[in-house]
């Protein structure tokens, strides 16, 4: 039998980090040395989705700059609570692709499985900041119905672990699942869309290597990581983990104005992040929603910055420009959809 305390000391570091992470904008604010005054905080902005930030990320944020593009990412300003036309609650639409609780298909031969509604920081441009989770989330009780449908659709040979964050969820669970989806034998791919490496890498534990490297499934973690500033050397090792454990790593970036909608900035970046193992995958194009119309780049703005990337870097390490517009087959290219003058 496992006591109390037993239990209490099995609580892995990475659960510690999670949940002493700052939810008060006075105590953010003591630490990065600002007051209120110079930054424009909203508490109704607040009140609409929570301030979470775990420590490692706060640690990154230069002190005393309100221009400081980590804060700008995590900070509940006024600007929110503007309405905008054509910003929506659900700019993906997201809800029409259920096939099953918690699973969505919406991509030939690759299904995304929402497994949690938690996040370990919450960034203000997320476009699931209104998403209704506990009525979509998946989760130990209720995966059968994503399973059944996988395992009747042979087509789908990629199984996508979304959220909210997939690993915030512990590693018993994780593991029980990918048991499950290792045992569907047309699925070859998981892949997970995470923010932790680089928000909270202690989450790169053991425990997680042990269960990711032991798969039979080709595993691609997708990691999310907007400016090189993120990338400190804590993130770089958690990474180099990953790597040691036959992860392939990609990353997916959010243009995001007055953050990096700038060349130099994408650029370093890109090196930053092949530095540490991870090639640029995607650079999406802000999704409409609600609250977050004051970090929208001009689509011309896009392109032209795009542009400029690929004269600076070899092509491995432009990330694919996209945008999601809903009820098509796939993201779509940005450059496609425009002609880029300027
Ligand atoms: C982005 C996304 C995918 C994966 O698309 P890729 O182009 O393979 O990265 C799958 N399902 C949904 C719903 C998505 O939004
Ligand atoms: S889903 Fe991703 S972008 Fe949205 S709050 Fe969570 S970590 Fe941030």
């Amino acid at each position: 039998m496992i006591t109390r305390t037993e239990k209490i000391r099995q609580t892995p570091v990475w659960q510690h980090a999670m949940a002493s992470a700052i939810k008060s904008i006075d105590e953010l604010l003591d630490i990065v040395q600002l007051s209120a005054a110079e930054l424009n905080i909203s508490e109704a902005a607040r009140k609409q989705f929570s301030l979470r930030i775990p420590m490692a990320y706060v640690d990154n944020i230069r002190p005393g700059d309100p221009h400081d593009p980590l804060l700008k990412q995590i900070l509940p300003v006024g600007e929110e609570m503007r309405t905008m036309e054509n910003y929506l609650d659900d700019p993906v639409a997201d809800l029409d692709a259920v096939a099953a609780k918690g699973l969505l298909h919406k991509y030939h031969g690759r299904v995304l499985l929402l497994t949690t509604g938690a996040c370990a920081i919450h960034c203000r441009y997320c476009f699931r900041r209104h998403f209704p989770y506990p009525e979509h989330s998946a989760n130990r009780h209720n995966w059968t119905p994503a399973l059944e449908y996988i395992k009747q659709d042979t087509s789908i040979h990629e199984v996508i672990l979304s959220g909210g964050d997939p690993l915030t969820l512990n590693d018993d669970k994780l593991s029980r699942l990918v048991k499950l989806l290792e045992d569907i034998p047309h699925v070859q791919t998981l892949r997970l869309h995470t923010r932790l490496p680089v928000v909270l890498p202690q989450r790169i534990c053991d425990e997680l290597l042990t269960w990711i490297s032991r798969s039979r499934l080709n595993c691609v973690v997708v990691i999310h990581s907007n400016h090189a500033q993120e990338m400190s050397e804590s993130v770089i090792q958690a990474l180099q983990r990953l790597q040691q454990g036959r992860v392939i790593l990609l990353n997916q970036a959010v243009l995001l104005r007055g953050i990096n909608d700038n060349v130099d900035k994408l650029t370093d970046l890109s090196h930053r992040l092949f530095a540490a193992g991870v090639l640029p995958y995607y650079l999406h194009q802000l999704d409409p929603v609600n609250g977050a119309a004051h970090f929208q780049v001009s689509d011309e703005r896009a392109c032209y910055l795009h542009e400029q990337l690929r004269h600076r870097l070899p092509g491995y390490l432009v990330p694919r420009l996209v945008q999601e517009l809903p009820g098509l087959k796939s993201k779509s290219p940005l450059v496609d959809l425009m002609t880029c003058e300027k």
